[in-house]
């Protein structure tokens, strides 16, 4: 088992992504804290991963806020005994996210609250844990946007991937003889209910899919296994790495017919 003897803390853990890490960090041994504002579809993630054998417990947290990411932090700690990885994957994509002159404020300052505050909260309370713990590994779920604009405007949560992948280099500088590794796991479009809710017409996902290579949305579980690999030991001299898994996205300047 890949993650045997590991303790993990997920962020978003009741959807998508951090769902399908969840079962999967669970199947490799992993002890697990799922956190989310969605309690039905954390006790349900939880729920699988209790019926299949897996260590877990469901804890409620809001990552945009600072109390809350203190208390995730705390609870691990007291339930497991350590804490080795934290996934700080929780992100939204707003429906009213548009082009500048279009998206209100309100709408990039819950974006960035959410997506880059987030992130810097479960470092800012996590990282102390890892210390605590000898060591460990972060990873945090950038996006490709953070690197290729796209005509199609959301620009307050491209930024804020951009900020996510900011902060990750910085954070595994900082930590790098700490035995700390901080990676920023970057997808590409993927058929979750995050990117599916945003390009809500065949047309729009057509002109998505022009852009990728393999000519498909990635899914969830493909996510998971890089996550897996970033979180495991077998990454061990990975760090500050913007890991594209994004079905050539980001290679590509004409794409196949
Ligand atoms: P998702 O909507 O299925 O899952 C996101 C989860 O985060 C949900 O369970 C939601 O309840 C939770 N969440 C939202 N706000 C929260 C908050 N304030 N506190 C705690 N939890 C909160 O979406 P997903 O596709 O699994 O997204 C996971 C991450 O991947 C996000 O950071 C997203 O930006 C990123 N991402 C997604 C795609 C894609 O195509 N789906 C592509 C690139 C990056």
């Amino acid at each position: 088992m890949r993650l045997k003897d590991k303790v993990a803390l997920i962020t978003g853990a009741s959807s998508g992504i951090g769902k399908e890490t969840a079962l999967l960090f669970a199947k490799e041994g992993a002890s697990l804290v799922l956190t989310d504002i969605d309690t039905d579809g954390g006790q349900a993630t939880l729920k699988e991963i209790l019926d299949q054998g897996g260590k877990a417990s469901f804890f409620k947290a809001d990552v945009s806020k600072a109390a809350e990411c203190e208390a995730m932090v705390t609870f691990t700690e007291q339930t497991y005994g350590a804490l080795h990885i934290i996934f700080n994957n929780a992100g939204i994509m707003h429906s009213d996210d548009g082009d500048a002159i279009g998206t209100e404020e309100e709408i990039f300052d819950l974006t960035y609250a959410i997506n880059v505050k987030g992130v810097f909260f479960g470092c800012k309370y996590g990282i102390p844990a890892l210390r605590r713990a000898g060591g460990g590994s972060i990873i945090n779920t950038a996006s490709f946007v953070a690197i290729l604009g796209a005509a199609t405007p959301q620009l307050a949560y491209t930024a804020s991937k951009g900020a996510v992948l900011s902060m990750t280099r910085e954070l595994a500088v900082i930590h790098a003889r700490e035995n700390i590794r901080v990676n920023a796991l970057c997808p590409g479009p993927l058929r979750t209910e995050l990117l599916m809710k945003f390009l809500n017409t065949e047309e729009k996902k057509q002109r998505r899919l022009v852009h990728v290579p393999m000519g498909r949305f990635g899914e969830a579980r493909e996510m998971a296994q890089a996550a897996l690999f970033l979180a495991s030991d077998e990454s061990s001299y990975t760090t500050g790495t913007e890991f594209m898994v994004d079905g050539g996205i980001t290679a590509a300047y004409v794409t196949p017919e």
